[in-house]
């Protein structure tokens, strides 16, 4: 989402004459669009902006923005104590831009981190960024209110509301228009998406009967989207368990170019915990999700984001993880651990009492179960035929090309008299943890 939203602000500030240098040292303003949601995260930004700040001793013209979660956690912080920039701007705030450039060139303060109701930037037409001209993000929704209690989200981008589709439609037939082949629809949780002609989610209730009767939800969204672009490849990140319908595993189901692979943390396996994540399911509700998925969509690619110890988490609490993705059997997993952050419902009410070491080593066991999943779901894709769509070089032999299946499934095989933006049926005759290996047969028909 920062990615996409790098895009959006590299549009507002092209418009002001601005341009990109890929050399630092030729940069007057440097934006770091940051994150906020581990501390390891800020950190790093932490680490970057001293970094940047050696350069100012080169050249005393150049700004430093802060963009992002962590301008909006820190506000005015970030001038008074770090004294490492001259810009903050929170998430919504970017088209504020110009003016704050003004100010901070004033050397006046050049702060702004208003949350909006309505701001979905859905009027800009992003700058692809470091784009390979296939792959494109475009964000639906902004902001969450779902209040994970482990989760700073809620507070640095505020509350959801949801861009209008027509503008969504616009964005993706230039996208297809310019050639790109494969669309990712963006929303912290965007089968939560609901658009009533603007404002936030929570007011819906408030809006008129005609308003809530035209309403347009997730699955009539995507229905729309895969319509519009028969020969554009379809996925959207990320789903969210309690907010996920059957209607939109129909539509998927339904659409051949809505790809088969649904991201679906679940964060802990056991009812304990998930209930003081405020995730507003159980497992077993989880489990028959799994279900109708499988049901629905049998080859569907199903991933997950784990956090191991969340404060009190007992040591059957971390086994009720392990058990709960043995009987997924996820493709693919992201795994943290646990990371207490600063105004959230977990840091007021609880204490962050899971010794280090044994966030540590309940993280490396879900992290070497899912290495064991993950070899069991790409030793399933051997023999077959898959289709690829055909993204980059590989890093590891410039003779190969890089791809990915419907599943989301990496696939690199020898580029013979391939390109880039094809989709390609690959027999895949080896592979890894991670990656199929195999040969082209053809041009694929399908997508
Ligand atoms: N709404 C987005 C959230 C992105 S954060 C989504 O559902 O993808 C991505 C992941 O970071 C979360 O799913 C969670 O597993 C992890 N995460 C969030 N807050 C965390 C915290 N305080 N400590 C450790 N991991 C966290």
């Amino acid at each position: 989402m920062n990615f996409s939203d790098s895009e959006i602000v590299a549009s507002i500030l092209n418009q002001e004459g601005y341009e990109l240098t890929e050399k630092l040292e030729n940069a007057n303003l440097v934006l770091v669009n940051t994150c906020s949601i581990r501390e390891k995260a800020e950190q790093t930004v932490r680490k970057r902006l001293e970094l940047f700040n050696g350069l100012k001793r080169k050249n005393k013209d150049l700004k430093i923005g802060v963009l992002g979660c962590m301008a909006e956690r820190l506000k005015h912080k970030f001038l008074e104590e770090e004294k490492m920039v001259d810009i903050v701007v929170g998430p919504d705030a970017y088209k504020d831009l110009p003016n704050l450039l003004r100010e901070a060139e004033a050397e006046r303060e050049a702060v702004n981190v208003i949350l909006s109701k309505e701001e979905t930037y859905g009027d800009i037409a992003p700058v692809r960024l470091a784009t390979n001209g296939v792959s494109a993000f475009v964000t639906i929704t902004r902001g969450c209110d779902n209040m994970c209690t482990f989760c700073v989200v809620p507070f640095t981008r505020g509350r959801e509301r949801s861009r209008d589709p027509k503008s969504i439609l616009e964005e993706i037939t230039q996208l297809a228009q310019n050639g790109y082949k494969e669309i990712t629809l963006l929303g912290q949780n965007v089968d939560s998406y609901l658009w009533y002609g603007g404002g936030l989610k929570k007011d819906f209730l408030k809006a008129s009967t005609l308003q809530q009767k035209t309403a347009v939800n997730f699955s009539n969204l995507l229905e729309l989207v895969a319509k519009a672009q028969p020969g554009v490849r379809i996925r959207f990140s990320t789903s969210n368990p309690q907010d996920m319908s059957i209607d939109v595993i129909h539509t998927m189901a339904k659409y051949d170019n809505i790809c088969n692979y649904i991201h679906l943390p679940v964060q802990s396996g056991s009812n304990d915990i998930l209930k003081k994540m405020n995730r507003q399911h159980s497992r077993e509700e989880y489990f028959e999700l799994i279900n109708n998925i499988r049901k629905n969509i049998p080859d569907c690619a199903i991933s997950h984001d784990m956090i191991a110890g969340f404060p009190s988490e007992s040591e059957k609490d971390h086994q009720d993880t392990l058990s709960l993705m043995e009987y997924v059997k996820y493709d693919f997993g992201f795994m943290f651990a646990y990371s207490e952050r600063p105004g959230t419902m977990a840091a007021k009410k609880t204490v962050d009492d899971i010794p280090e070491s044994t966030k540590k080593r309940r993280l490396q066991e879900i992290i070497d179960l899912q290495r064991v999943h993950s070899e069991y779901r790409t030793q399933q894709f051997i023999g077959k035929t898959v289709c690829v769509l055909i993204e980059k070089s590989s890093k590891r032999s410039s003779e190969f090309w890089s791809g990915r299946t419907s599943q989301n499934t990496v696939a690199v095989f020898p580029k013979e008299k391939y390109k880039v933006g094809e989709f390609v049926d690959v027999k895949i005759e080896e592979v890894t943890s991670a990656t199929l290996i195999g040969i082209a047969v053809g041009l694929s028909s399908s997508i």
